[in-house]
């Protein structure tokens, strides 16, 4: 007989299993499937979806690695520290990260057992409605449930005529594996993947070279972050990003990977000896049955939601990257939690206006709500605080003072409607923001609140205070 339960939810990833999880604590009997998209060496499946295996986790793990050698080969000498014959082992690095993977994937299941998430290892699809249940299937077995939940995620998206290999082309998958220095690193695609990937390799000593299709820059940040941003990284580190190019074709060969492409100046030949193909994702949708028990898509290919991520067919959610906004995980977890506390009738929510973006460079990028280039294309009047972390103690003290803060408020409420860091540490001091617009603080509000000295998070104080013209330390 068919096993039945309250909630089926379909992917192990971040949306999925923090919403097998939450469904499971409010009491519903929960199973969550996954296939084989990241087995472990004995070809079991392991949770954790893009983010732990391929994605979030193993490339942040990456990223300090590389960081660290950085830092030995270049920033320690202005603190005195004298390091001589610092060398990288990659392999080890490689390890490092995977045991990290390993272990953090090893903990879901764990959490499973722990809060009496059943587990289904196989691919799940939609059968039938049938009586009020959905029939499914997952692996070789039919499974019944009041409600799905798809949480089914996105893999990276390929270029035609660009066929990744994972040797010599990767996608964020063989980037994470690469067991060697590349010479000369190129990477189509100057969005988080690209900058983060290209960032790992060349402070590991890789000549990076970023093509880019859209003409601006990092066009989703506020344009003074993305501005300072471009200075970083092209001038002072050396990274070399062309915009507006066109890309014709890529060849490969025994001396590498060959890129032909085009910009303002012509046709132009990028020779390199890897090449990272991070062009955005595509949402996993195929292989649901979807349209045979008419699950609605939108023009993107994604599970058409409301707000609440609920589809178009009766007890069918969906959550994650497969649906609509960014593809972030902290976004699909907020989702999966929403519809679990939603299935059992609580007020479920996702606040989409204060969900922070992160990219994890050096100096780090973080922001929450709206650019200034949004305030003025929506017309709200408002008023802009700015702060350089040269301005700070702290980050002297660090020897790290690029970038800043940009605390922007309405310039009649005072309440903040975003911002803006670009500066070390970025991604943990914006959830003082993200904190502050979710109670509807004002900038005054935040200015009043006593920030520990010295640290980092006076500069948002700081920038809160600008706001209305009133810095104490600048
Ligand atoms: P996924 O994580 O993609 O998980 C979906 C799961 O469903 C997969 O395990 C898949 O195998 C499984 N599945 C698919 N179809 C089926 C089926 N039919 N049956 C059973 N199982 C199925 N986000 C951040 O917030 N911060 C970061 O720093 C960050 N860094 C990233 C770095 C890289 C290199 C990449 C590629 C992504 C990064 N992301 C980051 C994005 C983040 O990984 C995704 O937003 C997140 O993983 C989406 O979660 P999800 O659960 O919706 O989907």
């Amino acid at each position: 007989m068919a096993q039945e339960f309250d909630v089926l939810v379909i992917g192990g990833g971040p949306a999925g299993y923090v919403a097998a999880i939450r469904a499971a604590q409010l009491g519903l009997k929960t199973a969550c499937c996954e296939f084989n998209a990241y087995a472990d060496p004995k070809g079991e499946p392991r949770l954790g979806g893009t983010c732990l295996n391929v994605g979030c986790i193993p490339s942040k793990a990456l990223l300090y690695s590389s960081e660290l050698y950085d830092h030995a080969t270049h920033a320690f000498l202005m603190h005195g520290i004298k390091v001589e014959g610092v060398s990288i082992d990659v392999p080890s690095m490689i390890r490092r990260k995977d045991n990290i993977v390993t272990q953090l994937t090893g903990g879901i299941k764990g959490l499973f057992k722990k809060y009496k998430v059943n587990f289904l290892a196989g691919h799940g699809s939609f059968i039938a409605e049938v009586d009020g249940l959905w029939k499914m299937k997952v692996g070789n077995e039919e499974v019944l449930a009041k409600h799905v939940i798809v949480a089914t995620g996105s893999r990276a998206r390929h270029l035609p005529g660009i066929p990744v290999d994972n040797a010599l082309v990767v996608d964020n998958e063989g980037a994470l594996k690469t067991e060697a220095v590349p010479k000369r690193l190129g990477v189509i695609g100057a969005g988080v993947i690209g900058l983060e990937m290209g960032s790992v390799w060349k402070r590991l000593g890789s000549e990076v070279t970023i093509l880019e299709a859209v003409p601006d820059f990092l066009s989703a940040a506020d344009q003074a972050v993305a501005k300072e941003a471009w200075k970083v990284f092209t001038s002072k580190q050396g990274l070399k990003i062309h915009l507006g190019v066109q890309i014709k074709e890529v060849s490969t060969g025994p001396n590498g990977v060959s890129i032909k492409y085009e910009n303002d100046d012509g046709d132009q030949i990028l020779e390199c000896d890897k090449l990272v193909v991070a062009v955005g994702r595509v949402p996993n949708t195929d292989g649901l049955n979807a349209a045979a028990v008419g699950l609605k898509l939108d023009a993107k290919g994604r599970i058409e939601v409301d707000d609440h991520c609920s589809t178009n067919l009766r007890n069918v959610w969906a959550v994650g990257d497969v649906v609509r906004g960014p593809m972030l995980a902290h976004k699909g977890m907020e989702e999966g939690v929403m519809v679990a506390e939603c299935i059992v009738g609580q007020a479920g929510h996702c606040n989409y206006d204060t969900i922070p973006w992160v990219i994890y460079t050096q100096p780090e990028i973080a922001w929450v709500g709206k650019t200034e280039q949004d305030l003025k294309a929506a017309g709200i009047p408002y008023k802009a605080g700015q702060i350089p972390f040269m301005a700070n103690g702290r980050a002297l003290g660090q020897g790290d003072t690029t970038g800043f803060v940009k605390v922007l408020a309405h310039a009649e409420t005072d309440q903040i409607l975003g911002a803006h860091i670009i500066g070390t540490n970025a991604s943990e001091l914006i959830a003082e923001a993200v904190v502050a617009m979710e109670f509807g603080a004002s900038a005054e509000d935040m200015g009043r609140i006593c920030h520990a000295h010295p640290t980092l998070s006076e500069v948002m104080h700081e920038a809160a205070l600008a706001v209305d013209k009133r810095t104490l330390h600048f």
